[in-house]
C-alpha cells in the first residue's frame, strides 16, 4: 500500500460532518483529506452488499478507481438479536426507501411488538428514572474499509453492544439513539452528550482501530503494505 502527503485519502461520503471525523483521523498522519463533495463527478453509489464490510469495500473501491486515488469508506447499522440481525445492512431504509428515522424506530418497535404478541416477556429496567422494557439485546456495527489502487484492501470494525427498549428516550444523536439503551451508561444513546458518543460508539472504536493499522505501518512520506 502507497499512503503518502502527498496523495489526498478521499473519503466515500457527501456527508460533511463524517469527512470532517475523517480528517481528524489522518492529520496527524499529514495525510490530507478529501470527500466526494471536491468530486461531483462520482455518481451516488449503489450499496447492494450483504455485509458492512461488503458495502464500506464497494464505495471505497469505486472511488478509488474512479479517481486513482486512496479512498476510505464506512458502513454501518444496528443488529437486533431476536430480529436474527435485522435491519443490519438496510437499517437506512428498514422502512422502505426514502425512510426517516421516525419510520424505522416505529418499524423496528413493530416488529419486536409483534413478538411480545407471540409470547415472549421482555425484562423490566428503569432508565432515568422510568420504567422500560429491554426487548432484545442489539448492537450497533461499523466497518471501514481503505482503498488503495492495487493493493488488498485494509479494513476496521466496530461494535457496541446494548438494548432496545420500548419507549424512545432522549433527543440527541441519530437513527435508532432513542431506542438503543446503553447499560454502562444508565441510558440511552440520545440521552448521552454527543462528545460522550462519539468517544465509545461503533465508528470511534472502528476508527481507532485502523488509526492503529494505519501508525503500525510506515508513515507519511513513505510507502507503506
Ligand atoms: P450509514 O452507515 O451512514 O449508511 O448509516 C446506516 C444507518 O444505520 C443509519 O441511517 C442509521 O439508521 C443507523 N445507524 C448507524 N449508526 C448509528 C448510530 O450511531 N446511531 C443510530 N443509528 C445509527
Amino acid at each position: 500500500m502507497r499512503l503518502t502527503a502527498n496523495d489526498p485519502v478521499v473519503i466515500a461520503t457527501r456527508n460533511a460532518g463524517k469527512a470532517r471525523e475523517f480528517a481528524a483521523l489522518f492529520e496527524p498522519l499529514g495525510i490530507a483529506v478529501r470527500s466526494l463533495n471536491d468530486y461531483p463527478q462520482i455518481p451516488d453509489i449503489v450499496e447492494d452488499g450483504e455485509t458492512f464490510r461488503d458495502n464500506a469495500l464497494i464505495k471505497a473501491r469505486t472511488v478509488a478507481e474512479r479517481l486513482g486515488v486512496p479512498a476510505l469508506a464506512d458502513d454501518s447499522g444496528l443488529c437486533v438479536d431476536k430480529l436474527g440481525g435485522a435491519p443490519g445492512v438496510y437499517s437506512a431504509r428498514y422502512a422502505g426507501a426514502g425512510a426517516t428515522d421516525a419510520d424505522n424506530n416505529a418499524k423496528l418497535l413493530g416488529e419486536l411488538g409483534k413478538l411480545a404478541e407471540a409470547g415472549d416477556t421482555p425484562a423490566a429496567a428503569v432508565v432515568g428514572g422510568r420504567e422500560v422494557r429491554l426487548l432484545s439485546k442489539a448492537r450497533f456495527v461499523c466497518a471501514l474499509a481503505l482503498f488503495v489502487p492495487g493493493k488488498p484492501p485494509l479494513f476496521a470494525d466496530g461494535a457496541f453492544d446494548g438494548f432496545i427498549v420500548d419507549t424512545p428516550l432522549g433527543d440527541g444523536g441519530f437513527g435508532y439513539d432513542p431506542l438503543f439503551y446503553a447499560p454502562e451508561y444508565g441510558a440511552t444513546l440520545a440521552q448521552l452528550p454527543l462528545e460522550a458518543k462519539n468517544a465509545v460508539s461503533h465508528r470511534a472504536q472502528a476508527l481507532r482501530k485502523l488509526r492503529e493499522l494505519i501508525a503500525g505501518a510506515p508513515a507519511t512520506g513513505s510507502e507503506t503494505e
